[in-house]
């Protein structure tokens, strides 16, 4: 069976990476993978958070993820560093509203057996002393993060040492078991997936809603750099009217500041207000980070799909699949999105989290 897959960022190379594992042969299709949202992504890996509230399918498919990253690491490391660590995540409240959410999430998080520990003002300052003061926190240990600058190019040098194959050209259109690629090659396949982010909609040559329109949502993002790492931990900041970000310091220095939200199409320009809004809001947070060397602004586009919701699986055209769709938690999903497109592509019984993400709920 001869699988392409379309779309090179996190879901497209795991996807591929799972398939070549299962003895699939894949060939990934992207002219610069790697780059979009996934590049431009923090990587951070926490247990639960405040938007699964309502959404109890997503949330199991969080779970079922969080379950596979120890073991997809491991796989995965036999081939390059990951950039994965798990050395906690730590939620701190700056204000009185943040903290009643605090607490909120801290009794979410042990209805669903997810370790975490309440600490006090003290706790926090000695775990992460950079930070200004905070009215208490939530340490969840077996959390963490992982850099999609490393991880991605683990998953091609994956890919490729299982006799996969990486295209570096845009895909125009399926059309008759081929993809169109830019320059007019034909790449022949059996089985297609299409996992172009929010371009996937794009790809021409398919009957008219076979594929749900995949809205981009922009999201500006930081990076700072200091000789040692200032802070020790992936902490989210929380605090009221929209001032909350997460911060996850990286072990060469890095700090990933994160990240605006904005509705502006396929826009993917950093601006000043963008860079203006991070910087105010993380020196709210942590007093000397005026001091750390500017390092870089980026934006990126998270794929969105019409319900929110991840889109996995077969579309109603025959070979045809898709993997997009994973908004802010395209990367923590990477993971359970791999294991659910592997058993798809080698005819094996899929995840029992996987029905409600089918692509066929929108046909
Ligand atoms: P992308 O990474 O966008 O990849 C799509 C790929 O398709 C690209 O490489 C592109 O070149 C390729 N492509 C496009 N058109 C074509 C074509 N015609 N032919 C061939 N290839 C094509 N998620 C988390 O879980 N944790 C986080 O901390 C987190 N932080 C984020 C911070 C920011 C600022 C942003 C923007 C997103 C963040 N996300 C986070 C969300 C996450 O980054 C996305 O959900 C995820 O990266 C989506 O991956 P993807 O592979 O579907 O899309």
């Amino acid at each position: 069976m001869k699988t392409v897959v379309v779309g090179g960022g996190v879901i497209g190379l795991a996807t591929a990476w799972r398939a070549a594992r299962e003895g699939v042969s894949v060939t990934v299709i992207d002219p610069a993978p790697g780059g979009k949202a996934s590049h431009a992504s923090a990587g951070m890996l926490p247990g639960h958070s405040g938007q699964l509230y309502e959404q109890e399918e997503l949330l199991r498919l969080c779970l079922a993820s969080r379950d596979l990253w120890p073991s997809f690491v491991a796989e995965l490391e036999e081939f390059a560093p990951s950039g994965f660590r798990r050395d906690g995540v730590l939620d701190v409240a700056f204000d009185e509203d943040a903290l009643r959410d605090l607490d909120q999430q801290l009794a979410f998080q042990e209805s669903l057996g997810i370790h975490a520990e309440r600490l006090s003002p003290e706790e926090c300052a000695k775990l992460q002393p950079a930070f200004g003061p905070v009215l208490a926190g939530v340490l969840m240990p077996d959390d963490g993060a992982v850099d999609p600058r490393i991880l991605q190019p683990a998953l091609i040098t994956a890919i490729e040492a299982l006799g996969g194959t990486v295209i570096r050209r845009g895909a125009t259109r399926v059309e008759d078991h081929t993809v169109v690629l830019d320059n007019g090659d034909k790449v022949p396949f059996d089985r297609v997936v299409l996992a172009a982010g929010c371009w996937t909609h794009q790809i021409e040559g398919l009957p008219e809603g076979a594929i749900p329109e995949i809205r981009p949502v922009k999201g500006q993002i930081l990076r700072l750099h200091s000789e040692t790492p200032l802070l020790n931990l992936t902490s989210r900041a929380l605090s009221t009217g929209g001032a909350s970000l997460y911060l996850v310091p990286r072990l060469d220095g890095e700090l990933v500041v994160g990240s605006t939200y904005e509705e502006t199409g396929y826009d993917e320009t950093v601006t000043a207000e963008g860079t203006q809004s991070l910087l105010t809001r993380v020196a709210k947070f942590i007093p000397g980070v005026g001091s750390l060397r500017f390092a870089e602004i980026s934006a990126g586009l998270r794929p969105a799909s019409p319900d929110g919701l991840p889109v996995i699986g077969p579309t109603t055209v025959p070979d045809v699949y898709m993997a997009s769709g994973h908004f802010r938690m395209g990367v923590q999903l990477t993971p359970i999105t791999a294991s659910i497109m592997a058993s798809y592509l080698t005819d094996t019984t899929p995840h029992d989290s996987a029905p409600p993400f089918t692509p066929l709920r929108f046909s």
